[in-house]
């Protein structure tokens, strides 16, 4: 069986392979996201992001157990730039989330940071599309939020999901760092601890404060993922935002917006990649520097001719 029927089947090891060569930035990788093209856009992304120790992994079983329950199959990356985990690692490489990885139904893939974080985003977002290919109704994207790159993934979804607790500041740290402008569903987690209501009413607060009041109909769920409490809720929650947002056509809109960001961001990567081959703008730079140094040219004739040359003929 080929690698691209194999994914059209779901099969795992295949759909395992295929997220390798993708996310290797290997040739092989991007012959497959071509091929499997037609096939992308099924899947709901869902990112999940939260400051570290929150319940992102707990909670995220947690759901996918309940999914399981209703018989979907789930696609999970994390993606956590401390994961000891390279990209080749097979399936079932969070054993954190074992209960979930025995599992044919569900694909769970970490992400490690490799090199620019341009390229986490779009390793993560190639992956989520040999998932979605694969056939499982949801990619769910775990993202630690605290790095803006880390916000910028969660983002790149069609629903995000910030989970805080009531311990520890989150609140007011969330609100600082950014990681609320993303939010489309608050799960306030360890709810079992005390302050999940002051936290929630700190939250509604600082929502009222924005201009327009800009997110004061965000849902603002509670939970204790270690006991699966609250997650059939946040499963209807998410499927009740997904359902209203696709009605009033603001779904496909921010499909299109994070599309356009991601095009963006490939296109960036493409200059880039190019104009630093080897038999191109790298062969010819210490030339072209030595022509400055002897006043043939300008630093700037200079940096052009090296990207005319390396990129004009494209
Ligand atoms: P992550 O870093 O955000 O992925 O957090 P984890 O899922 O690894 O959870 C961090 C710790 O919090 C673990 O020890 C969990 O067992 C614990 N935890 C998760 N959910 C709850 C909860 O609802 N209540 C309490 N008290 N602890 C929880």
């Amino acid at each position: 069986m080929n690698l691209v029927d194999g994914v059209k089947k779901g099969d795992p090891l295949s759909v395992s392979r295929a997220i390798s060569a993708v996310e290797n930035g290997a040739p092989e990788g991007r012959e497959l996201l071509d091929a499997l093209a037609s096939l992308v856009g099924r899947a709901v992304r869902i990112g999940v992001t939260g400051p570290p120790g929150v319940g992102k992994s707990t909670a995220i079983d947690a759901l996918v157990q309940v999914l399981r329950s209703k018989a979907e199959r789930v696609g999970v990356i994390a993606v956590d730039p401390t994961s000891p985990f390279t990209g080749g690692a097979l399936l079932g490489d969070r054993i954190r989330m074992g209960k979930s990885t025995e599992d044919p139904g569900v694909f769970m893939r970490s992400m490690a940071t490799r090199g620019t974080t341009g390229g986490l985003s779009r390793a993560t977002q190639d992956a989520a599309d040999v998932l979605d290919a694969s056939g499982v109704a949801r990619v769910l994207i775990e993202t630690v939020g605290v790095g803006q790159s880390e916000i910028e993934i969660a983002r790149a979804t069609d629903v995000t999901i910030v989970i805080l607790t009531p311990e520890s500041g989150d609140g007011i740290q969330a609100m600082k760092s950014g990681i609320m402008e993303i939010a489309d569903l608050v799960l306030i987690n360890k709810a079992d601890r005390m302050g999940a209501d002051n936290l929630e009413r700190d939250l509604r607060g600082a929502f009222d404060l924005r201009p327009n009041r800009r997110g004061k109909d965000i849902p603002i769920l509670h939970s204790e993922a270690f006991r699966g409490k609250g997650i059939p809720e946040l499963l209807a929650a998410i499927d009740t935002y997904v359902a209203e947002k696709r009605q009033d056509g603001s779904f496909e809109r921010r499909r299109a917006e994070n599309m356009v960001r991601r095009l963006r961001g490939l296109a960036e990567y493409m200059i880039e990649r190019d104009l630093w081959r080897e038999d191109g703008a790298a062969g010819r730079l210490e030339s072209l520097a030595a022509e400055v140094l002897n006043h043939s040219r300008s630093s700037y004739q200079a940096a052009e001719l090296l990207v005319r040359e390396a990129l004009g003929g494209r």
